[in-house]
C-alpha cells in the first residue's frame, strides 16, 4: 500500500529553517507535500516557493506586499492571505497534518497555539513559543493529544535519546553549546563588538536573531527554558556545557548514571527531517561525521560572568512565572536594536536585566497576562533605547 503523504504547513518558510525544510521536502516527494507557506515580508521568495511547491495557501503578513503576491500567483490556484491575523486563520485549516513552526520570536506563539487547538502535530523550531508561555502551550498539547516534536538541534538530540526510555526517569540533561564567535573573550573585548562580527557563527548558518542570541549565549538560556517545558524537567536537571565542535548535539543522563548522546555534523536539515518524519528515519546523503578527521571533542564551563545573558536566563528559569516571557520580549527588542547599531553588545544585557526588574512579576500568568507582560516589556525596553 502506498503511504499517505504528510501535508506540511511551514510557518516562516522564507527563513533559514523554512528554506531547509523545503529542501528536505524536495528531496522526499513521496513522503511530504506542502500545504501552507507563510512569510513576513519576503514576497519574492514566497512566490518562488509557491510556484515550485504549489501549496493550497500562502500568507504574506506584510499587507503592502499582498497585491504583488496575488498578481504573481494569479495563474495558479494558490490562495493568498495577508495580515498578522491570517496566520491564525490558516493555522485553523483542516487540510494539513503537521505545522513546522519556524517563525522567529513571539510572533510564532499564536499561530502555534491555534494549530494545537486544531489538533495538528507540531514540529517546533520556534523556541520563543515555549519561553513565553510554555506551561500553556504544553498543557494545550496534552489536552488535544498533539505531539510537539523539537526541531532545535539540542532538543532533537534529547528527544532522540529518549526514544524507548518512556518508563525511565531522567537524572539530568546536558545541553551543549558551541560558545559562539566570542567564546573565551572578556567584557573589555565584547564592549566594542559590532553586528557584522557577531553575525559570524563558527558552526551554524542561521537567521540573524538566533545568530546574535548564540553570540550572547541567550540562545542557550532560551533553550534551557525550552527544555524544561518539552521534557518536563526541574531547573536543576538542566545543565549547559560548552562544546566548541558542535558534534555532540546534547545528552541525557539517566538514574543509573548512563549517558546517551546524539551526534553528527552540525546540519539543521537532520533535526528538521527527523521531526517531520518521526518516528521514521529517512536516508539522506548529508556529509557524515568522521572520527578520524575531527578527533578531539572538548568541553568547558560557560563563562556566566562574561556572558551574563545566560545568567539572566538561568534566573528566569528558576523563578518562572512571566519572567521568561519578559526576558524574551526585552531580548527581542535589544537584539533588534543591536542589529541596527543602536545599542552595543553588552548594552543588550543591561537592557534585558532592567526590563526583568521593571515589569511586574506574575507567578502563574494566564495567556492574556503573558501577552500583556510581553507588550509591557517591549514598551519599556523600547523606551530605554529611545526608539
Ligand atoms: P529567520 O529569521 O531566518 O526566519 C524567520 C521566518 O519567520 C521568516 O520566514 C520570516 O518571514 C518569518 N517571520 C519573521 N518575523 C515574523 C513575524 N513578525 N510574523 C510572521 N512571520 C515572521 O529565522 P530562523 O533562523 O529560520 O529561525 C526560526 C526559528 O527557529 C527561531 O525561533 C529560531 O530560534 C529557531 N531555530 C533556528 C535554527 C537555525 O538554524 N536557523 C536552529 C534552531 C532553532
Ligand atoms: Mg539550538
Amino acid at each position: 500500500m502506498q503511504q499517505q503523504k504528510k501535508r506540511i504547513a511551514i510557518f516562516g518558510s522564507t527563513g533559514s529553517i523554512g528554506t531547509q525544510a523545503l529542501d528536505v521536502i524536495e528531496a522526499n516527494p513521496d513522503l511530504f507535500e506542502v500545504e501552507i507557506l507563510t512569510a513576513h515580508t519576503n514576497d519574492e521568495l514566497l512566490v518562488q516557493q509557491a510556484i515550485q511547491f504549489n501549496p493550497n495557501a500562502v500568507v504574506i503578513v506584510d499587507e503592502r506586499k499582498y497585491e504583488k503576491v496575488k498578481q504573481a500567483l494569479a495563474s495558479t490556484d494558490v490562495k493568498v492571505f495577508t495580515g498578522e491575523q491570517s496566520l491564525e486563520e490558516v493555522a485553523a485549516f483542516d487540510t494539513y497534518d503537521m505545522m513546522l513552526a519556524a517563525i522567529v520570536g513571539f510572533a510564532g506563539l499564536k499561530p502555534t497555539l491555534k494549530a494545537i487547538e486544531n489538533k495538528k502535530a507540531i514540529a517546533l523550531a520556534n523556541k520563543e513559543t515555549l519561553v513565553v508561555a510554555g506551561d500553556i502551550v504544553m498543557q494545550k498539547a496534552v489536552e488535544n493529544r498533539v505531539p510537539v516534536i523539537p526541531v532545535d538541534s539540542e532538543h532533537s538530540a534529547i528527544f532522540q535519546c529518549l526514544v524507548g526510555e518512556a518508563r525511565n526517569k531522567i537524572d539530568k540533561i546536558i545541553l551543549t553549546a558551541s560558545g559562539g564567535p566570542f567564546r573565551g573573550r572578556k567584557p573589555n573585548f565584547l564592549l566594542n563588538v559590532k553586528r557584522d562580527h557577531a553575525l559570524q557563527h563558527p558552526n551554524w548558518s542561521m537567521g540573524a536573531k538566533i545568530t546574535i542570541d548564540s553570540a550572547t549565549l541567550m540562545n542557550k538560556g532560551l533553550e534551557m527554558i525550552e527544555a524544561k517545558w518539552l521534557f518536563n524537567l526541574a531547573p536543576e536537571q538542566i545543565q549547559v556545557v560548552i562544546h566548541p565542535q558542535s558534534i555532540i548535539h546534547s545528552m541525557v543522563q539517566f538514574e543509573d548514571g548512563s549517558i546517551k548522546s546524539q551526534m553528527g555534523l552540525p546540519d539543521m536539515k537532520l533535526p528538521i527531517q527527523y521531526a517531520m518524519a518521526f518516528p521514521q528515519r529517512i536516508p539522506n546523503n548529508f556529509p557524515r561525521y568522521d572520527f578520524k578527521k575531527i578527533n578531539t571533542l572538548t568541553f568547558e564551563e560557560p563563562d556566566l560572568k562574561t556572558f551574563r545573558n545566560l545568567a539572566l536566563a538561568i534566573d528566569a528559569l528558576a523563578k518562572g512565572g512571566n519572567l521568561p516571557c519578559i526576558m524574551n520580549a526585552a531580548n527581542e527588542i535589544a537584539v533588534w536594536a543591536f542589529l541596527r547599531n543602536r545599542v552595543g553588545f553588552l548594552d543588550m544585557t543591561d537592557i534585558i536585566e532592567k526590563a526583568m526588574n521593571h515589569v511586574k512579576f506574575i507567578a502563574k500568568p494566564t495567556l492574556d497576562e503573558y501577552l500583556e507582560s510581553d507588550a509591557e516589556a517591549r514598551n519599556y525596553t523600547a523606551s530605554l533605547i529611545q526608539m
